[in-house]
């Protein structure tokens, strides 16, 4: 399929062309008709699926007849208004939204928390007709009447999961209270918990459901290895394998802001350039350091999970776990940042004993038990964990230098287990629901909504969710992937935690 087929204007397909897009991705191809036909949208797609022109091209096609080249503001008022979780994520939309959309007379605008106002509020009054905004920052201006939402037509929730994890629940519903109630609303999410299925419920019109092949089920392989480590060893190994996979370029997953902040001096410290980003950094901070990361002028970027939602960096090769999360939907989304566009990724995953249980729940989430492979000289206070040397533990050896080449053996890489990683499952969308939102009564600001959200996520991390009918752990077969099973090294699958279970035993 062609772009061309869908419909969009020739300023659209100019603006395409030129990002090099050749054909529609799936979200693109579902999406785009429907949008356009001016149905109401829920869309299971993560990002990377290129759900952000699967929105954006349409809406600005029907926004297009509107557009005026009038400096009064009255002829430009907001039109469409995209809520995102984070800071970064408006960020790239209001990018996309400008790629796009650079052949149209349309405004539009990005408002975030973080920063001054004034420009904000500026380029509000000049009007323009698609907002881009996280939702704290968006009801700032609606306090101080510095927006004006009653003409909206379009509604887009990016990330719907995301903000309903973030505490945006009563934000969503304030903001809903002052848009008009004709209007399309277009909702994305990676997956659709019972809390989503009750806002999408309560928002849209008798919606179009679109799911894409589920992240990572065909195309996008992850390579994902567990590394098992004693937690105050996990520094060590990290420079280890930065210096001999290498690792040339690397989002960091790290839980807290301190521990962000902490890791990310000691990696200058050992001559590797490193950047954190998380809900404390000023914006100015952040959105230098995402830059620095993504023209390669650093090369690892330490981010907590609120901080990397979202993201869209090309090509990352690796994506390091240095802590895991403690909601295991968050590895899926991690690892999601590797791995895109159909080209390789890798996922590694330092994990110490105190871990074993977000391993689990994990491994439960995608359905996989995963690989897990010891580092000479990391397993030195357990040389031979109990069960597995003698039964033909893999351990790692004939590790590649930098600078080296091994033609006996297949670098490291090579010999590794390619894994499809099924994302969450989307579980299937119901008919409408009983509107759970915008009848409900406004709930009290949360004041700065999202920077507190996110500051409370960074510090304590939310329980540990499980999907019912998760409970099977998949048998995937690595035969095929050139490495022998684990299985056929003596070890049953649901054994293999005994790596990490040598440890625990020495830690204990
Ligand atoms: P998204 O899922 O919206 O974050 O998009 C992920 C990446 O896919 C972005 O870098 C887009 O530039 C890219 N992209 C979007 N649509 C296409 C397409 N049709 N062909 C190739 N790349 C695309």
């Amino acid at each position: 399929m062609s772009f061309d087929s869908l419909g969009l204007s020739p300023e659209l397909l100019r603006a395409v062309s030129e990002q090099g897009y050749s054909e529609p991705t799936p979200i693109q191809a579902q999406a785009i008709p429907l949008i356009l036909a001016g149905r109401d949208v829920q869309a299971a797609a993560q990002t990377g699926t290129g759900k952000t022109a699967g929105f954006t091209l349409p809406i600005l096609h029907r926004l297009q007849p509107l557009a005026s080249t009038s400096v009064s503001p009255a002829k430009h008022p907001i039109r469409c208004l995209v809520l995102t979780p984070t800071r970064e994520l408006a960020a790239q939309v209001h990018a996309s939204v400008q790629t796009y959309g650079k052949y149209l007379p349309l405004r539009a605008a990005v408002i975030y928390g973080g920063i001054n106002m004034n420009p904000q509020i500026k380029e509000l009054m000049a009007g323009v007709e698609i907002v881009v905004a996280t939702p704290g920052r968006l009801l700032d201006h609606v306090q101080q009447r510095t927006i004006n939402l009653s003409q909206v037509e379009i509604l887009v929730l990016d990330e719907a999961d995301r903000m309903l994890d973030m505490g945006f629940i009563p934000d969503i519903r304030r903001i809903l209270l002052l848009l008009p109630k004709q209007r399309q609303n277009l909702l994305f999410s990676a997956t659709f918990s019972d809390d989503i299925k009750k806002l999408s419920g309560g928002l849209l019109q008798d919606p179009v459901t679109i799911e894409v092949a589920r992240r990572n089920a065909t195309a996008d392989l992850v390579r994902q290895v567990i590394y098992p480590v004693h937690k105050e060893r996990k520094r060590e190994l990290l420079v280890h394998l930065i210096r001999t996979e290498p690792i040339p370029q690397a989002i960091v997953f790290m839980r807290t802001k301190h521990g962000a902040n902490r890791l990310c001096h000691q990696l200058e410290r050992e001559g590797i350039s490193a950047v954190a980003i998380h809900s404390d950094k000023t914006q100015v901070h952040r959105t230098r350091s995402l830059e620095e990361f993504k023209t390669g002028k650093v090369s690892i970027l330490v981010a907590t999970d609120i901080a990397a939602r979202g993201l869209d960096i090309d090509q990352l090769p690796f994506v390091v776990n240095f802590e895991l999360p403690h909601v295991p939907e968050d590895y899926v989304h991690r690892i999601g940042r590797t791995g895109r566009a159909g080209s390789t990724g890798h996922a590694y995953s330092l994990v110490c004993p105190e871990e074993v249980k977000e391993l689990a729940a994990i491994e439960r989430l995608i359905k996989t038990t995963l690989e897990q492979v010891l580092v000479p000289g990391f397993d030195q206070n357990n040389p031979t964990p109990e069960g597995l040397d003698a039964k033909g533990m893999r351990s790692r050896t004939g590790l590649r230098r930098p600078g080296t080449t091994d033609t006996t053996r297949a670098p490291h890489r090579s010999h590794g287990t390619m894994v499809n990683v099924p994302a969450p499952e989307a579980a299937p969308i119901q008919a409408r629901q009983p509107m759970a939102t915008a009848s409900a009564p406004a709930a009290p600001d949360l004041g700065g909504g999202q920077e507190a959200a996110a500051v409370a996520q960074e510090v304590a991390p939310s329980k540990v969710r499980r999907e019912p009918g998760e409970h099977h752990r998949g048998h995937l077969s690595r035969s095929h992937f050139g490495r022998p099973p684990m299985a056929s090294l003596g070890k049953k699958p649901r054994e293999i935690p005994a790596l990490l279970g040598g440890l625990i035993k020495k830690s204990t």
